[in-house]
């Protein structure tokens, strides 16, 4: 066993629900007991101390920390092609990310790929993810056997189109099923990996693809796909399915609107689509960075809230500009602050559960990870900034836990982040003593 001596902060509560300050735990000399991966106990550093005087003790002094952080929507093909500024939604696919995502046809190409992609995410602090597959299945396993030697929590899934997209990333109907049935076999619930049907978006799925998709669903896996990002998107998808209420219908047709699916952006909902996902307890993955260098829109945070969806918080690399989830906190509230009066002021305790136990819930991993609870996995990020730097002087200024929270939210980069471990195991150690 193992006694992690550090200032712990976690949001066990829900900010949304109620008074934010009581979403947060803090504890300021505070110790976590893990044996096996799991935390066994959680208290002061001096109580857990007397309680196990024999237990070797990890001393993390400085800086604070945080559950490792769950992103709730990221696409690993995308990993080489972050930055293409500039562009719309369907321009900068057509131009950035699709002609890198064809790539991936080359399995040796993909397996580098995707390392890349993980040992981004780790050096993050992400230590649970749901991410955005390939259209490949070789590309796929690629993901899948790299993240089971991180140990990474993944949920993923090959991504199905069967028009409009560029002809080498089309797969038929009978193809889908047979790959992804494969994959499934292969990989999901193997250690911490879960497979999530990925229909790229209705505009580019049939009828006859989305019913594949609700046969793959129900072999008791996860679901994902992109909804209302971009106005021109939106009308493209009315024009292709001029039956259906709104966009969200094109998949509640077909059952795949459900509490294991989660839906990114969600920029633009149309009238009557918040209150289905509520009654569906389906769940929206925000992503902030990539709805403001797209130019998609301002994200309706108060309306998701106020109907009862659940939000998490997604990088959606290679349209966002990085994989650090504060980052993208930390435009959420940017993004609330510019919608003025029909925004939603969010705390710093609101970014840190964005950041992590949002993400648990959507993919309803709340019982293992995203927060430092007695029986979680110990997924942790140790965030302590060298001594000079900014956010160093803002912390030592920081009049209590929220404030030093604001401090991180405002100036922690991935640079920040001095260890990460999961499920008990340093993943990435850039400033731990000897
Ligand atoms: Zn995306």
């Amino acid at each position: 066993m193992t006694i992690y001596r550090a200032t712990i902060v976690d949001t066990p509560g829900d900010p949304f629900a109620g008074d934010p300050a009581e979403a947060l735990a803090v504890d300021q000399d505070g110790a976590l007991l893990v044996r096996d991966g799991v935390i066994r106990a959680r208290g002061s550093f001096a109580a857990l101390r007397a309680e196990h005087p024999g237990e070797q003790v990890t001393q993390l002094s400085g800086g604070m920390l945080v559950p490792g952080f769950v992103d709730a929507h990221v696409h690993f093909p995308q990993i080489r092609v972050i930055g293409g500024l500039g562009l719309p939604l369907l321009d900068w696919l057509e131009r950035c990310a699709l002609p890198e995502e064809s790539r991936l046809a080359d399995q040796g190409y993909a397996r580098a790929v995707a390392g890349e992609f993980l040992d981004g995410l780790i050096s993050a602090g992400t230590t649970s993810a749901l991410v955005f597959g390939s259209h490949f299945p070789a590309a796929m396993d690629e993901l899948f056997a790299a993240a089971g030697q991180r140990g990474l929590n993944i949920t993923s899934g090959l991504v199905l189109s069967d028009r409009i997209l560029r002809p080498d990333l089309l797969n038929s109907p009978q193809t889908a099923l047979v790959d992804s049935a494969g994959l499934i076999r292969r990989w999901h619930e193997r250690g911490r990996l879960r497979y999530a049907v990925t229909p790229r978006f209705s505009l580019s799925a049939s009828d006859e693809m989305l019913d594949v998709c609700a046969q793959l669903l129900a072999k008791g896996v996860w679901f994902t796909s992109h909804i209302n990002e971009n106005v021109a998107e939106i009308a493209a998808v009315a024009g292709l399915f001029p039956s259906a209420r709104n966009y969200l219908d094109t998949y509640r047709r077909h059952g795949l609107v459900t509490e294991r699916s989660v839906f990114a952006h969600n920029v633009h909902p149309g009238d009557g689509e918040l209150a289905v996902l509520a009654e569906h307890g389906a769940s929206v993955s925000h992503c902030p960075t990539s709805n403001c260098a797209l130019g998609s829109g301002l994200f309706p945070l108060r309306e998701h809230i106020e109907y009862g969806v659940h939000v998490a918080l997604g990088s959606d690399v290679g349209a966002g500009s990085g994989l650090f989830l504060p980052k993208e906190a930390l435009q959420a509230y940017f993004i609330q602050q510019l919608l003025g009066p029909g925004g939603l002021a969010l705390t710093p305790v609101h970014l840190l559960y964005l950041a992590t136990r949002a993400g648990a819930l959507a993919l309803g991993l709340d019982g293992q990870v995203g927060d430092f609870g007695v029986g979680k996995d110990f997924d942790a990020v140790w965030l302590r900034p060298a001594p000079r730097s900014t956010l160093a002087v803002n912390l030592r200024h920081a009049c209590d836990a929220t404030d030093a929270l604001a401090r991180v939210f405002s100036l922690a980069t991935p640079a920040d982040v001095a260890g990460v471990w999961i499920r008990g195991e340093l993943a990435a150690d850039h400033a731990l003593p000897d």
